[in-house]
């Protein structure tokens, strides 16, 4: 995205951020709550629109006004999303969570979607609930359903907004192996997190924003141990 700036009415929430991602990188965002942390993902997948700059991505540019439908939706069929709250369908099976987007948008046969579905539910270790439905299961299992969901896609770049912030804490370490095992497959990715340890782990690269702007990104070791910008060294004294 080049120069991209974003507002809520007055509010100017994202102030010419420059951001690109190689195939295979893992981004980790930092920042304080309100920094606009999740405005910036929401951004690219489309789902917020921004007033001025650019953002390619999944092969198609968005623009101020310039937002086809079309464009919209190659972007969420290619860029998958997990939420801070879980957000999958109450009323179906774990089962047919995973599988609706493939047959409904991919036009994949129920049969393929099925046995797609039973594999990512074995890759995420709840393949053993996938009769159940969301309200049956913990928050770690459900976060991990709406793993294998946006796997399910296949996507090329995974988003992630605070994926353990919902979760009790004995929970948390299940859905950060889910992430750490697709971040060593190659998947590209941008997670959104509070759990540094696993920032310094998973990230290639983390960035830390100060009311809507990128202070300062570099490799985990740098910004974590020598951070140069004081924001960044007051922001990680408070939270580590
Ligand atoms: P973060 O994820 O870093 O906590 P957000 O991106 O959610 O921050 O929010 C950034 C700023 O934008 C905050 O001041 C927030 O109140 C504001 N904001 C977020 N969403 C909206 C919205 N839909 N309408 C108006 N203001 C919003
Ligand atoms: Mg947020």
């Amino acid at each position: 995205m080049q120069k991209l700036n974003k507002h809520f009415g007055s509010l100017h929430v994202l102030k010419d951020i420059d951001l690109e991602i190689v195939p295979g990188e893992v981004v980790v965002v930092i920042g304080a709550s309100g920094s606009g942390k999740s405005t910036l993902i929401r951004c690219i997948n489309g789902l917020e629109e921004f007033q001025q700059g650019s953002l390619d991505v999944a092969d198609k540019t968005l623009r101020p006004h310039g937002r086809g439908e079309q464009a919209l939706q190659q972007i969420r069929t290619e860029v998958g999303m997990v939420f801070q709250q879980f957000n999958l369908f109450p009323h179906l099976s774990v089962r047919d969570n995973v599988t609706l987007a493939p047959i409904k948008v991919r036009g994949t046969g129920r049969q393929d979607a099925i046995r797609n579905a039973t594999r990512l539910l074995e890759r995420v270790g709840i393949e053993d609930q996938a009769h159940k439905y969301p309200s049956q299961l913990s928050g770690g299992q459900q976060q991990r359903v709406a793993l294998a969901r946006a796997l399910a896609m296949e996507p090329r770049l995974m988003l992630f907004d605070e994926p353990t912030s919902a979760l009790d804490p004995e929970m948390i370490g299940e859905v950060l192996d889910a992430i750490r095992e697709l971040a060593r497959e190659g998947m590209t990715m941008v997670v959104v997190t509070h759990e540094m340890g696993f920032a310094r782990e998973v990230a290639d690269r983390v960035i830390y924003i100060h009311q809507g702007e990128i202070t300062e990104q570099g490799p985990p070791e740098q910004l974590f141990d020598a951070p140069q910008h004081e924001r960044t060294q007051n922001f990680l004294a408070r939270i580590l």
